[in-house]
């Protein structure tokens, strides 16, 4: 070990990268980290937090609308893109610098640079052409939107980095894609006043969410405006003389929009890493093949986040460094934990889901009792805003522990945080019974669901 520059080398300054490194210098290890863009990754950059930034500056036309409602009048609303953009940048570097720091302090060399590796142990700069050692060397290079090279006018469209450094909003839009990204744009287009179009390839947006969360979330995005429409494809893109864009459709029509935006999912980053110079084995997609401890077919190199072929998460990518860091250096072999997993889509409605959906709580546990209610949260009876909220809790009819919790609604991700914990200490539904309401709140619904809505038997719902 002594013998190299590194005992941790780490490719890319994600969350699971900066969180290795860091970690590892606290630890006392001597740690290099090469980060080529800008520290803090995805999630920090073009992700998880500028997103977040526009969901709340979307969220602000309702917010007026409703205002009236409860006595308030005001006035000309005007919204300002330029000042939006300005001050998420702003933000953003202050986080980028905080990331920078926490390595900095804990003694990382940080090295702003492409990395590649040349072999089983050394790593080039590309910047500076220096090559480096080290003893152990972690892969997170995360992964990149899917820029759909097969798509005829392809150049034309936006993916969401680009959405992020828009010069101006545009007045129209058309996403396509019905997974996180393409419905949360979806959503902070149409809040900012854009004119959206959501395209889809399948019969009915975010495959793999339970289904009442799916119905529920797309009819209300209809109701709202957004035009859903399911079962079609781009043929092509074209670039009009006005500099507007002609989006053709695969049934044929033809729509004048003034950006179209690709959110078809997200590729790994391993192009030019040197993987094969190293003899690192990648799967069909490109991503890197890791064991259940992140442990490449290469003993001492390492991958972790959206470079794997694992949940693309920011918090799994961090938890994936940790046990990393346990494996490697601390000889505690610890598997990363990928049970009750919850997760939110900030759409408007938001969603938060923590556990089992319905369908896949059937086929695991077989007879189950499902407890639903949807109704319309106080907070627009005054406005009379119309949209409903919506929860679910799966049980287990054998065991009573609820598999499976589900919310669609104002602070539904919030929730579904809080709902992680009981779900995954496998409290029982009786548990959930026991606990004192918190009034008024949305979420006392989820303790006060004492009859259950209909049961599940070999996948039927059947009257309770
Ligand atoms: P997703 O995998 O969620 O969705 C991709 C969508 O693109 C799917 O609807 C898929 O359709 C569709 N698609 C893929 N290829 C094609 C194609 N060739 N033609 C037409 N449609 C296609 O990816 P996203 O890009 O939305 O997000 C990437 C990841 O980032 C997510 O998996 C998520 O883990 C993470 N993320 C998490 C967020 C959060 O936690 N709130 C927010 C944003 C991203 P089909 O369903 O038919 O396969």
């Amino acid at each position: 070990m002594a013998g190299h520059d590194y005992d941790l080398f780490v490719i890319g300054g994600g969350s699971g990268g900066v969180r290795a490194g860091r970690l590892a210098g606290a630890m006392g290890k001597r740690v290099g980290l090469a980060e080529e863009y800008r520290m803090g990754g995805t999630c920090v950059i073009r992700g998880c937090v500028p997103k977040k930034l526009f969901v709340y500056a979307s969220q602000f036309s309702e917010h007026f609308e409703d205002a009236a409602g409860y006595g308030w009048h005001v006035g000309d609303i005007h919204f300002d893109w330029p000042t939006l953009i300005a001050n998420k940048d702003r933000e953003i570097e202050r986080l980028e610098g905080l990331y920078r720091k926490g390595l900095e302090t804990n003694g990382v060399t940080i090295h702003d640079s492409r990395a590649r590796l040349i072999d089983r142990h050394t790593i080039e700069l590309e910047a500076t052409g220096q090559q480096v050692t080290a003893d152990q060397i972690l892969i997170a290079t995360g992964g990149s939107p899917n820029l759909h090279t097969d798509l005829p006018g392809h150049e034309l469209c936006i993916t969401s980095n680009g959405a992020f450094h828009l010069h101006s909003l545009p007045k129209s839009i058309i996403i396509a894609g019905g997974g996180y990204i393409a419905v949360e744009f979806a959503n902070i287009f149409h809040g900012l006043g854009v004119d959206t179009t959501l395209l889809y390839r399948g019969q009915k947006i975010l495959g793999g969410f339970d289904e009442d969360l799916r119905d529920h979330l797309q009819d209300t995005m209809i109701a709202k405006g957004i035009r859903v429409i399911c079962h079609q494809v781009f043929d092509r893109i074209e670039r009009r003389d006005d500099g507007r864009l002609n989006a053709f459709l695969s049934k044929g029509e033809q729509m004048v929009v003034d950006q179209v935006m690709l959110a078809l999912g997200r590729h790994p980053n391993t192009h030019g890493l040197g993987l094969d110079a190293a003899g690192v084995e990648t799967d069909r997609r490109g991503s890197v093949v890791v064991d259940d401890y992140s442990r490449t077919n290469v003993d001492n190199i390492w991958a972790v986040g959206d470079v794997t072929n694992r949940m693309q998460l920011t918090p799994v990518a961090i938890h994936e460094a940790m046990c990393m860091l346990e494996t490697a250096f601390k000889d505690n072999p610890t598997k990363p934990d990928y049970d009750t997993v919850a997760t939110a889509v900030f759409s408007q409605p938001e969603i938060g889901t923590a556990g089992l959906t319905e369908a896949e709580a059937a086929e695991r546990h077989g007879d189950l009792e499902v407890y639903k209610t949807t109704f319309r949260p106080m907070h627009n009876v005054l406005p009379d805003r119309k949209e409903k909220m919506m929860m679910k809790l799966i049980v287990d009819a054998a065991s009573r522990i609820v598999v499976g919790a589900h919310v669609i609604g104002p602070g539904a991700g919030e929730m579904a945080q809080l709902l992680a914990i009981p779900l995954k200490a496998r409290c029982t539904k009786d548990h959930f019974d026991a606990t004192m309401a918190v009034h008024p709140t949305a979420a006392e619904e989820l303790v006060t669901l004492y009859k259950p809505t209909y049961l599940v038997r070999q996948g039927e719902r059947i009257a309770a």
